[in-house]
C-alpha cells in the first residue's frame, strides 16, 4: 500500500516529468526522467520508493522548487484530492496559471504572480497562456 505521502510524492513525479525539459539541460532532464519513470514503475508496483522519489526530486534546485510548490499546493488542497490539472469553472484561489508551448511539448503551472515563466528549451521560444491558445 501507499501512503498519502508517497501518493503526494508519485503525483508530484508524473507531473514534473513533462516539465524537466523547461527547467533542466538537457543531460540532467533525460537523466532525471530515467530515473523517475524507473520508480513510477515500481511505485505502480506496490514498491515504496518514497525516500528515493524525495531525493531524486530534490537533486536538482528547480525541480525541488517545483515539488515544494506542488506539495504545498497539495496540502492547501487537504492532500487528499491531490490533483493540478486546473478546475474548468470556477478556478478556485490556488488553481495555477497554466502556461504552454505553442508547439505543445511543455506545460508548466504558474502558481505565484511574480515567478518568472520558463521558456521552451526544446524550440526556444516564449510559453503562452493555455487559455489564449486557440
Ligand atoms: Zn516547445
Amino acid at each position: 500500500m501507499t501512503n498519502p505521502q508517497e501518493e503526494q510524492l508519485l503525483e508530484v513525479a508524473r507531473r514534473l516529468l513533462p516539465l524537466l525539459s523547461t527547467v533542466l539541460n538537457r543531460k540532467d532532464a533525460h537523466a532525471l526522467s530515467t530515473t523517475l519513470q524507473g520508480l513510477l514503475e515500481r511505485g505502480a508496483d506496490g514498491e515504496n520508493v518514497e525516500a528515493e522519489l524525495r531525493a531524486a526530486l530534490g537533486r536538482h534546485g528547480k525541480v525541488k522548487n517545483t515539488r515544494d510548490r506542488y506539495l504545498r499546493a497539495a496540502a492547501a488542497e487537504g492532500g487528499e484530492q491531490f490533483n493540478l490539472v486546473p478546475v474548468p469553472s470556477p478556478p478556485g484561489p490556488i488553481a495555477p496559471i497554466v502556461w504552454v508551448c505553442p508547439h505543445g511539448d511543455v506545460e508548466w503551472p504558474q502558481f505565484h504572480v511574480g515567478e518568472k515563466v520558463p521558456s521552451c528549451k526544446q524550440h526556444k521560444c516564449r510559453l503562452v497562456l493555455k487559455d489564449e491558445r486557440s
